[in-house]
């Protein structure tokens, strides 16, 4: 921690990054860091079909894509939108676009045709990646190339030289993916992350892994390949040389049960998962043994510490590694050996070439160890800014170029970070209730945009206000409630209300439960007062 300064700097050895102003592209600089001959082991697996995709497989169909791409006429900066389920051609779709300079911009293929024509249009999207089932959903007008059809399959084998791709620039300042982030307002906005960030990523992982020199390593990864976590540990898998079992069909249907039975199938070393993918190892009714797995990597929301605690007594051998980042600000902390591993509650500490500061909410002035305040983070993973969104943009980055997470923390005096709270509005919800296993797979780490369902709310006739709030709940962590105003004399029931929403959003945003109230507390900006909001619920004041 620097006094003069109010930064706190990563205690990691600082890891060399390739000069900036260098041409490279992140698909150039992976390729640079693997061993010739590549590895023979598999570089994905299919959790369902045991399909596998070697290294060598990996990068040829990636060139040989992109070479297919380019003759299309598909460059750099043009933006491509991927609205495809987990699969093995989607690392070689990303590796594709990424060589010529393109924007990967991934989105849930669980969003309706709505939501999903609402971000192609804020991405700037001007081609779209899809498959026959979610292709429906695309804008009409948006090109498409399906990704199971006979023509995309060829583009993955051809051997022909066609243009040389070997001849495209990409700059580490180029946008590399966009990725959709409600960050810390409750509007969803499209993130812009630059080829630098990820390049820094990988020469992290990288160093780590030529540091440790572990054995063969097999990972599971979890979280979605549309969200900047999947993204994060497809690339770490790569540069590691590990095996990345990728989470599909029936096995993402099933859920958290679908994910240990993975996990046991293919006697994963690694699980990379949200909170409730820990919690599931060691409730009651368990019983997976998981025998090979030696560590689990967990972030992207808290984990409660009696499930820690828990995990810990019925792993003993396993390490369970918190980790902590967003979309925006990329990989911020994370516990890396057995001893860090141990400290419960914290998120780690701050990786390798970042720095954090903790600034007083109320006067912006920086905080030091052990002081509660919201975390700013600086570094090269850190987005370049929301496409097309100048509010946003000055709202996030303070003057001298610090992103705001939104997040209440602090350090303590051996650098260890912990997660307070959230101060900014999204919702974070986990729902793996029996009915629902299979959403955590493609939303344990996507938030809950408030901001966007109250638009839906106040659609219905009836409902003269709308907030929508987080409200805890134990196995879900969060879910998202509404609180309504009825126009007076209206009978509009609570099962209405959800319906109205349901048919509109996809199902992870559903609305919960809802509580009829008499008004919404507002500032005189006639910003909705979300802190006051908690308070009504939680002391009672609200009776449905
Ligand atoms: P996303 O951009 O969807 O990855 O969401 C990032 C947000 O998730 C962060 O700003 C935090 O609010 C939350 N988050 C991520 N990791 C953790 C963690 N280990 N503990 C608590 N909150 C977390």
């Amino acid at each position: 921690y620097c006094a003069a300064t109010g930064a706190f700097r990563s205690l990691r050895p600082a890891v060399p990054l390739p000069p900036p102003d260098a041409p490279l592209s992140l698909p150039a600089f992976v390729a640079s860091l693997l061993p010739s001959p590549l590895p023979a082991h598999p570089a994905f697996l299919d959790a369902a079909t045991g399909e596998s995709l070697s290294f060598p497989a990996l990068l040829s169909r990636a060139r040989a894509l992109a070479r297919a791409l380019l003759r299309r006429g598909l460059g750099r900066g043009d933006v491509a939108f991927v609205l495809a389920p987990a699969g093995l051609d989607v690392p070689v779709l990303y590796l594709a676009l990424l060589t010529l300079g393109a924007v990967v911009c991934p989105a849930n293929p669980a969003l309706t045709a709505a939501e999903v024509t609402h971000l192609a249009a804020l991405s700037g999207a001007s081609v779209a990646f899809a498959v026959s089932p979610t292709a429906a959903k695309l804008p009409p007008g948006l090109p498409a190339v399906l990704l199971d059809s006979d023509e995309f399959r060829a583009s993955l084998q051809s051997n022909e030289d066609g243009e040389d791709i070997a001849s495209v620039v990409v700059r580490q300042s180029d946008t590399a993916a966009i990725q959709f982030s409600s960050g810390t307002t409750g509007r969803v906005k499209a993130a812009a992350l630059p080829h630098r960030g990820f390049i820094a990523m990988a020469a992290g992982a990288r160093a780590l892994f030529e540091r440790s020199s572990p054995g063969r390593e097999r990972t599971l990864l979890t979280a979605p390949l549309f969200h900047s976590m999947g993204f994060a540990v497809v690339l770490r898998g790569v540069v590691r040389e590990q095996t990345t079992v990728v989470v599909t069909g029936a096995v993402a249907r099933d859920g958290v049960k679908g994910v240990l039975a993975a996990a046991e199938r293919w006697a994963v070393t690694e699980i990379t998962a949200a909170p409730p993918v820990v919690m599931a190892t060691v409730a009651k009714d368990a019983t997976c043994s998981l025998r090979a797995l030696e560590r689990v990597m967990c972030g992207g929301a808290p984990l409660p510490v009696s499930a820690a605690e828990r995990f810990r007594r019925r792993f003993p051998g396993v390490d369970l590694c918190m980790g902590y980042g967003s979309t925006e600000g990329g990989g911020i902390s994370r516990m890396m050996s057995r001893e860090e591993c141990a400290l419960m509650g914290s998120a780690g500490r701050i990786s390798e070439n970042v720095e954090v500061k903790i600034i007083d909410t109320a006067t912006g002035k920086p905080l030091g160890v052990c002081q509660n305040g919201e975390l700013l983070v600086r570094g090269p993973a850190v987005m370049s800014g929301y496409v097309g969104d100048d509010e946003a943009n000055a709202a996030t980055f303070d003057s001298e170029g610090w992103l705001k997470t939104g997040d209440l923390c602090y350090i303590d005096q051996d650098g260890f970070l912990f997660v307070v709270d959230r101060l900014k509005e999204l919702i974070k919800y986990k729902g793996y209730q029996s009915s629902e296993q299979r959403l955590i797979i493609s939303c344990s780490a996507a938030g809950v945009p408030p901001a966007e369902l109250e638009l839906v709310l106040q659609s219905l006739p009836e409902v003269v206000d709308a907030a929508v709030m987080p409200y805890p709940h134990e196995e879900a962590g969060q879910i998202p409630i509404a609180l309504v105003v009825r126009q007076p004399g209206s009978k509009v029931t609570e099962e209405q209300v959800m319906d109205h929403v349901a048919k509109r959003v996809a199902p992870y945003k559903r609305i919960r439960k809802v509580l009829f109230v008499d008004s919404i507390p507002k500032s005189p900006a006639g910003k909705i007062l979300r802190r006051q909001l908690t308070n009504y619920v939680q002391f009672g004041a609200l009776k449905t």
